[in-house]
């Protein structure tokens, strides 16, 4: 298991929203795969903006881009970025606005 994410190398760690230090203890990460990244000092698992949207969407199948937004804190910029680089499968009908989508 790499360090670094793989395909993440040239794009910018901020605007991934990949955590730089353990939120619970201030702990080293390091990539687990899927967007987690485990510390190693408590353990625990924090993620990238790719890492919440995917859990989100795991436990709330055919969620739209604003409840995504309003369930993760990922911002809608971020969210559509995921959907556009095929990271994020959207689902092939479109239906109301474009933030009501269903992703
Ligand atoms: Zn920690």
């Amino acid at each position: 298991m790499a360090d670094i994410a793989e395909g993440l190398l040239f794009k910018d760690p901020e605007e991934e929203g990949i955590p730089v230090a353990c939120p619970y203890c201030g702990g080293r990460v390091k990539y687990a795969g899927l967007g987690e990244y485990e510390c190693e000092k408590c353990g625990r698992i924090s993620y990238d903006n790719y890492g919440k949207v995917r859990n989100f969407l795991e436990n709330h199948p055919g969620a739209t881009i604003n409840q995504v937004m309003a369930g993760t804190g990922v911002s809608k910029a971020s969210i559509k970025q995921l959907i556009a680089d095929d990271r994020i499968q959207r689902r092939p009908y479109v239906k109301g606005t474009d933030d009501d989508d269903i992703i």
